[in-house]
């Protein structure tokens, strides 16, 4: 693969990907979904089967070849998260389910932490997870959910960012980037900001991960969250990653093996980081088809990919500008490759419905961000979001597919 900007190859990428090759209604498959999920290149799909096939066995409980060799496999994908983060060191690593449990370990230590009074900060672009989960550690709690407003174009006001940040903050919770807008925040300006008042701060990484060389040490945030699925490996393994002398107070989260030092019948002890916020068998093919899924991601070069991707929604914003009745949704001056929309008249669902019998799958509805929708006085918006084997020529044959769904729905 190259790693110059200008053989970026998306051709070689796509022919990583199996599932890229199928026709969809007797059309070569669009997949412009991939801000809900990412597709999974073979060398991903790979170390999944080998691991199954070669050396299935629980890890940390090596009394035997298979178990070490599925500890060692396990392990080296914490150092290689632990790498591609920046992290501090490989034990801030937390294995998760994904993004929304990573949230709920850090909701739940924070609701055991805050008092009456105490205030959290959200945005008005939260997806659900970095939502409602505050929203039940503040009933927990009795602390105050603040929410930071946005502006029209889908940016947030960091105008009122600052002004809603005081000492009773306890916690900001930001998303590094909005999967409805695609907006890109300024996570590490507003870091800064909310360590002026000794605010804690976890940012939603789940559609910044895949997008650009998240740097947790640069950002300065006490927490990350992702999950594997947005870039490019398997569902049901995510991140949290946190700052050590954070997580070795943390309060644990669930209970049972892995997690303890000692136990008697009546009490135990927790073991020390990561294993004591990981307890059970955890998703050990998941884990390493992550890891390989980073390998995978490591091999392009990031200024290509960013340029790869700015020239799609670059493309698809102008052609969407002349399109007559397309409304865009999120048209902040720093977006990665989302590009949310309605088009007059028509239901967005509809329009889903319409591009999928042409072979382009899209996500429609509310995105998991209700509240933004109400906010924005819309039922919801149909979804492009592009990653790096998508093409221009795909934009166009979108375009042409959304003249005829415009044909039939008016
Ligand atoms: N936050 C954002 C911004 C997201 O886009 C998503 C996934 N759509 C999540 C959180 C939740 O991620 P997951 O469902 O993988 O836990």
């Amino acid at each position: 693969m190259s790693t110059s900007q200008n053989l970026f190859d998306v051709a070689a990428i796509r022919a990583e990907f199996p599932v890229l090759q199928q026709k969809i209604a007797n059309k070569p498959l669009i997949y412009f979904d991939n801000a809900a999920t990412t597709q999974k290149p073979l060398s991903v799909i790979n170390a999944i089967t080998d691991f199954y096939m070669q050396c299935n066995a629980n890890v940390h409980r090596g009394a035997h070849t298979l178990a070490d060799e599925a500890t060692r496999r396990y392990e080296q994908s914490r150092d290689k998260v632990a790498n591609f983060i920046n992290a501090y060191d490989r034990s801030e690593v937390l294995w998760t389910r994904g993004t929304t449990e990573a949230i709920n370990i850090v909701a739940n230590g924070m609701a055991q932490r805050l008092k009456p009074g105490d205030e959290i900060l959200v945005t008005e672009m939260e997806h659900h997870a970095n939502l409602v989960t505050w929203q039940q550690a503040c009933l927990r709690s009795g602390a105050v959910l603040k929410v930071c407003p946005i502006y029209e174009d889908g940016s947030l006001n960091t105008g009122m960012f600052v002004k809603l940040l005081t000492p009773n903050t306890k916690l900001v919770a930001l998303p590094h980037v909005s999967n409805a807008l695609g907006t890109i925040n300024p996570i590490k300006t507003l870091t800064a900001q909310a360590k002026n008042v000794n605010a804690l701060v976890l940012i939603d990484g789940a559609q910044g991960i895949a997008h650009g060389g998240v740097n947790v040490r640069e950002i300065g945030c006490d927490f990350y969250a992702f999950s594997g699925h947005k870039i490019f490996g398997p569902t049901g393994i995510g991140v949290l990653w946190g700052k050590a002398e954070l997580l070795q107070a943390w309060p644990v989260w669930q209970t049972g093996g892995e997690m303890i030092a000692e136990v008697s019948y009546q009490s135990a002890t927790w073991g020390g980081l990561p294993n004591r916020l990981e307890a059970g068998t955890p998703n050990i093919a998941g884990a390493i088809g992550l890891g390989a899924a980073i390998d995978w991601f490591n091999r392009i070069e990031l200024t290509a990919l960013q340029a790869h991707e700015q020239r799609l929604i670059q493309h698809a914003t102008a052609l969407a500008r002349e399109f007559s009745g397309m409304q865009l949704v999120g048209t902040a001056g720093t977006k990665i490759g989302v590009m949310s929309f309605n088009l007059k008249d028509c239901h967005p669902t509809d329009v889903g419905f319409l591009l999928d019998k042409q072979g382009i799958a899209i996500r429609t509805g509310a995105h998991c961000a209700q509240p933004l929708m109400k906010r924005l006085g819309l039922p919801g918006t149909a979804r492009t979001s592009f990653s790096l084997y998508n093409t221009m020529d795909e934009i166009d044959q979108f375009f042409n597919a959304l003249h005829k769904v415009k044909q039939m729905l008016t």
